[in-house]
């Protein structure tokens, strides 16, 4: 039995959506559609956005954050947060490739693999929460999910840590596309630089820019500039990214009031749209990769402040992201250093 490639034979509610839009999808996994795969999971990556807003919601308690996630996948079928709209990835064991797929593809039964589409797509069945990383966002889970026809994924590569992996696959879309927007000479602002995207972001857009670029690392703590300047980012401003107007004179002072010509929004909070907007030049280019980015605050306050910017919906595919962002690991020592002692314990 074919299922729709991209997985619209699973969905529940409402009819005639894709299975991210839906609200509730079909987690069954005991019958497997021949253009399946199914996967024993492992851990899941929750992603930032989300599992701050459910911190926020429940506390940082593990117990009441596994039985927050455990009650939004009983309800839709899904690792979907309703408040956020965001999922996440997994990594886990492939269990069962089905008929139609057998032999057509570049893994097979048994190989270890991270999916590379949302969890807020990805038909999950969770029987227990083993462990939550209230730190890493990760959660160690016995549950199977199903990967539709459409689906990514990767084979987890053998020289690093798969928690490391997983952190790094998870926002391997951020250093791709900041890696294709930077030229020779950029001045890029990167807002929430401390962070898991915000470091990698860092490091591809330092390369890019070159020695006649200038990146400039928004974070809010101390103690995150001292992670930024470990991987070789001097230029700092430490301000709250809600506060525009505090972000906006920081810039301005560190540029001569030039501004960015690209500005990468990596937060996980809500409200920081006017921050990135205001720290661009006209004709710039905001790059928004955060899930707390809410399009009618961007589009409405670029044109209440008369800014001529792009802005950019973060798409988390691009072509060949899960190779740039896993060669970013394997090409700075510093990073990966880093990275190991924040995401691998
Ligand atoms: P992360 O590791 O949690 O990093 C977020 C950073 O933002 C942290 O360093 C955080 O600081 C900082 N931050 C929070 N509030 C701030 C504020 N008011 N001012 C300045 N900095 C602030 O998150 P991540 O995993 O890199 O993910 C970043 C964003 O990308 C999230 O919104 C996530 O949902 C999104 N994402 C998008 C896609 C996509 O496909 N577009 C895929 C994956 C993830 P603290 O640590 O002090 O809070």
């Amino acid at each position: 039995m074919l299922g729709n490639k991209y997985g619209t034979h699973r969905v529940i509610e409402p009819k005639g959506v894709l299975p991210q839009p839906a609200w509730k999808i079909n987690n069954d996994v005991n019958t497997l559609y021949d253009n399946e795969i199914l996967i024993d999971v492992l851990t899941l990556n929750i992603d930032a956005a989300s599992f701050t807003q459910i911190k926020e919601e429940v506390g940082e308690n593990e117990e009441k954050v596994a039985e927050k996630i455990l009650e939004i996948v009983n309800e839709r079928g899904k690792m979907h947060n309703p408040v956020t709209g965001s999922g996440g990835m997994l990594i886990g064991r492939i269990e069962k490739i089905g008929s139609a797929l057998k032999g057509h593809l570049h893994v097979k039964e048994g190989d270890k693999i991270a999916t590379l589409v949302s969890l807020s797509l990805t038909p999950l069945n969770i029987k227990k929460i083993k462990k939550v990383h209230l730190d890493t966002d990760q959660v160690e889970v016995e549950a199977k999910a199903i990967i539709f026809e459409s689906g990514i994924y990767a084979k987890l590569p053998e020289d690093m840590d798969e928690r490391l992996a997983l952190a790094v696959l998870d926002v391997a879309g951020a250093p791709a596309q900041t890696a294709r927007l930077v030229d020779p000479g950029d001045t890029v602002v990167i807002i929430g630089a401390a962070g898991k995207s915000g470091m990698l972001c860092s490091y591809v857009a330092k390369k890019y820019a070159g020695p006649t670029g200038k990146v400039i690392g928004v974070v809010r703590s101390e103690e995150e500039a001292k992670r930024l300047r470990k991987i070789g980012i001097t230029d700092i401003v430490v301000a709250d990214a809600t506060n525009a107007i505090e972000v906006e004179e920081a810039i301005s002072e560190m540029t001569d009031g030039e501004m960015a010509e690209i500005t990468i929004n990596v937060v996980n909070v809500p409200n920081t749209e006017m921050a990135s907007i205001l720290s661009t030049c006209d004709y710039g280019t905001v790059y928004f990769f955060s899930m707390a980015t809410s399009f009618t605050k961007a589009a409405l306050g670029a044109e209440g402040v008369g800014k001529d910017v792009n802005m950019i919906i973060g798409n988390g595919y691009m072509t060949g992201h899960s190779e740039i962002a896993l060669e970013v690991m394997r090409e700075s020592k510093e990073l990966r250093e880093l990275f190991e002692s924040l995401y691998v314990n």
